[in-house]
């Protein structure tokens, strides 16, 4: 009942989800209190409901409760001081949460992946909309860049990533994104079922301290495909 989960003030649609068990954690609801959905939706009117929202391009702001979930899932790795890939980053909604997460004065950084130029410039124009969103990407802590998201991202130095979100539906779980996982790290990310039926599924894949990967799938979603840029 996705109006129920409905508010009209971003504080009113975190308590209502919250209420109703789409989010469990306060720590994840507290960072997504601190970014306001109505700064990452074309049409703010609705930022403040429980649905995904076209942002062109063919991509969509996902719904906060997805957003909630994904948050949850790796939050084991987001710790403050940690690196973060996101993947599909598009409005830069989560990228901004994540930020949020994992960013302080110690450190923390969160690269948001986009293959398409015009929502990279998007996600940082987003962000830029609060002084916080701001100040996180004049200090280097947040960037958006362009690039193929399948091929993950190497920062300068080459450092690997703790946790990597995919924010768009793979045909697998490309190598390169497990590659540049630390060890221990977490990527979550939508896969599309092996029988061609177009279901897709979110994974959970794990690496641990010895570099074992285990593998969890959860539940059925429906995703933007992760594909090749638009010639
Ligand atoms: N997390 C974003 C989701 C945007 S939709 C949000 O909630 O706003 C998925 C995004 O994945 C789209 O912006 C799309 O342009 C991007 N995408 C699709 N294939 C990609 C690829 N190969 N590399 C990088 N980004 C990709």
């Amino acid at each position: 009942m996705a109006w129920r989960c409905s508010g009209n003030t971003n504080e009113e649609l975190l308590d209502n989800l919250f209420n109703n068990g789409l989010i469990k954690s306060p720590t994840v609801k507290d960072a997504m209190s601190r970014v306001d959905r109505a700064h990452y939706c074309p049409s703010p009117q609705y930022a403040y409901e429980d649905s995904p929202q076209s942002i062109g391009h063919a991509a969509t702001i996902s719904a906060p409760h997805m957003h909630a979930s994904a948050c949850e899932s790796l939050l084991p790795f987001l710790y403050p001081g940690a690196r973060i890939l996101d993947v599909g980053s598009g409005s830069g909604y989560l990228t901004a949460v994540l930020a949020e997460l994992v960013c302080s004065k110690e450190g923390g950084k969160v690269l948001g992946l986009e293959h398409i130029e015009t929502l990279r410039d998007l996600g940082e124009a987003n962000m830029t909309k609060s002084d916080t969103g701001k100040r996180l990407i004049e200090s280097g802590k947040v960037s958006f860049v362009v690039g193929d998201g399948r091929l993950g991202w190497k920062d300068q130095g080459g450092e690997e990533w703790d946790a990597i979100h995919v924010g768009a539906a793979a045909v697998k779980l490309h190598k390169a994104l497990l590659e540049q996982l630390r060890r221990p790290g977490r990527i979550f990310i939508p896969v599309e079922d092996k029988d061609g039926s177009g279901d897709q599924f979110i994974w959970v894949v794990d690496k641990s301290k010895d570099g074992s990967v285990t593998k969890e799938q959860l539940y059925g979603v429906r995703y933007v495909p992760l594909t090749d840029a638009p010639k």
